[in-house]
């Protein structure tokens, strides 16, 4: 790109879209552009969110793996993204580059699985691309959605004193649970309709790495209570073959597709107490005026985020 330097001090993938974000041409039509989950894009009579997404052989899923859930996990990931504004996804776009080892029936079973996911979620597949490529297979998805009577969601509006609320439980994805990604688009909904949510992130890049997404956005600190992280029966299976501890991998674990979010206390009291969805909910922390520690038993530490980071080994 003419005239913009990438060279930063740090490397990897936040470095590289922090250089991105900072020579982005703006407009007045994008209130919110890079650094959300979606863009939100003013539209005559109200406001729509798009977000694109990339899933690519070899980096977010194997060769070997189902096609069909392939397909499933490109339109569900950015589903997610949508979610994780507090809206519905609505009209997807998905463009394919297809190696030529690929026989009809292998497209065949990944659009079946675009297909099964929009199905489910009631989103239209309007469109997209189908091309042939020399590389690895890789899916591309645009979504949109109408912001409606519905506020978005952003990940800057967290205030110190708000509870930190995550849906499910986390880590170990990997073992299966990224090819079967559930985006928590109901939950998503309900929550932004009926509670008063400061901030919210989905959990893609891991629980800590994705609550400092919501921190640096919101210039805000957290404490996180280490006891009260939901750990999944995937992240204890998954310490077993790895020198992690069960704790570690649902705070560093990537691809979970819960939902993160802040919100003031009493109203963290009152979805507890009366939650509007089965799906578990869990306060794991709070929001304070600067840093990130972590609360074990009776000890405050400070705590450096991690997770997944393309460009990084
Ligand atoms: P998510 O995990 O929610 O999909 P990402 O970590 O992929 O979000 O991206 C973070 C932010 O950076 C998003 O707002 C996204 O739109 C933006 N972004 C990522 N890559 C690029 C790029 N190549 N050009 C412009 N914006 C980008
Ligand atoms: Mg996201």
């Amino acid at each position: 790109m003419e005239g913009i330097s990438f060279e930063h001090p740090k490397r990897g993938e936040f470095a590289l879209i922090e250089t991105i974000r900072r020579h982005a041409a703006a407009s007045a039509m994008v209130p919110v552009g890079i650094g959300d989950d979606c863009a939100v894009v003013n539209a005559p009579g109200g406001q729509m969110v798009i977000t694109t997404d990339l899933v690519n052989e070899g980096v977010h899923f194997k060769l070997d793996d189902p096609l069909r859930k392939v397909g499933w996990k490109a339109a569900a990931v950015s589903f997610s993204d949508v979610a994780a504004m507090g809206l519905r996804p609505e009209v997807l776009l998905c463009a394919a580059a297809l190696p030529g080892r690929l026989t009809m029936d292998d497209a065949r079973e990944i659009f079946l699985g675009v297909n099964d996911a929009c199905r489910e979620f009631g989103v239209a597949l309007a469109g997209g691309d189908t091309t042939s490529c020399r590389g690895g297979l890789s899916l591309c998805t645009t979504v949109l959605a109408y912001a409606r009577d519905l506020r978005p969601v952003l990940r800057s509006g967290a205030k110190p004193g708000d509870a930190i609320v995550v849906t499910g439980s986390l880590g170990g994805s990997i073992l299966g649970r990224h090819l079967d990604v559930r985006p928590r688009v109901e939950e998503a909904v309900a929550l932004n309709s009926h509670f008063e949510l400061h901030a919210m992130i989905d959990v893609s890049d891991g629980l800590s790495a994705d609550l400092n997404h919501i921190l640096e956005e919101s210039s805000v600190g957290a404490v996180i209570d280490a006891d009260r992280v939901p750990v999944s029966d995937a992240a204890r299976e998954f310490s077993e073959q790895t020198r992690k501890t069960p704790l570690q991998h649902a705070l560093t674990d990537g691809e979970d597709f819960e939902l993160l979010f802040t919100m003031p206390p009493g109203e963290a009291q009152r979805l507890i107490e009366r939650p509007p969805f089965a799906t578990p909910l869990t306060v794991i922390g709070s929001i304070t005026a600067a840093g990130l520690s972590i609360r074990i038993g009776d000890k405050t530490e400070p705590f450096e985020p991690g997770g997944y980071e393309h460009f990084v080994e």
